[in-house]
């Protein structure tokens, strides 16, 4: 595992491995209450509209799949990762709740809405390789989640080669993210196949 993302040795004397366990619980289930409450009004843009939380969640138990010894404030970044972005959160907001750990992953792997959508997403590939590998790992299951929507729950109105370039877009993005987990590079690159197999072959099928 990559040396960034273990979890943070024990500060104190609180000790035991079950009080350990118990706040780790506490910490993830707050951060899942905070998302929870600052999506509520969203819904992700597939046909489903499923409810906005599904995502946060998917990404932190892909973190957690591939990489069972993430450190507790990763996976409470991942489930938060979107509240500043998508919610208006701050990032001192975020600090106060939990800690600055946690709230400078959920800042840096936050796009600047201000920014016109185009730049954003330029910007996304451009400052990855400086992403901390904390934030490189939430980076990498977002896309790993976002593009097997493509698949599952394919955003309304995009077109075959909107998701074609997006899945492109996707892989430039986590490029530089790799490094931080061989699992989650090989989950992102099956489900980049399979969207690229099933929509170039809705194209061929138009004629398109
Ligand atoms: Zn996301």
């Amino acid at each position: 595992m990559h040396e960034g993302l273990k979890p943070r040795k024990s500060r104190g004397t609180l000790g035991s491995p079950f009080t350990t366990v118990l706040r780790f619980m506490q910490l993830l289930l707050k951060s899942v209450d905070f998302a929870a409450r600052a999506h509520r009004d969203q819904r992700r843009k597939g046909a489903a509209q499923e409810p906005y939380i599904n995502h946060p969640i998917e990404v932190s138990r892909l973190i957690v799949e591939c990489e069972p010894h993430t450190g507790e404030d990763i996976l409470c970044a991942a489930v938060l990762h979107d509240v500043i972005e998508d919610c208006g959160a701050t990032r001192d907001e975020i600090a106060a709740c939990f800690n600055d750990i946690i709230a400078d992953i959920v800042l840096e792997v936050s796009d600047d809405k201000a920014l016109p959508r185009d730049e954003r997403k330029a910007k996304q590939i451009e400052t990855a390789p400086n992403l901390t590998s904390g934030a490189k790992l939430v980076r990498l299951a977002d896309k790993v989640a976002n593009v097997g929507a493509m698949l599952t729950d394919t955003p309304v109105g995009w077109d075959e080669r909107q998701i074609l370039t997006y899945v492109d877009w996707a892989e430039a993005v986590i490029a530089p993210c790799r490094e931080v987990s061989d699992n989650l590079s090989d989950r992102f690159d099956a489900i980049a196949r399979d969207v690229r197999i099933f929509h170039q072959n809705e194209l061929k099928e138009a004629g398109k």
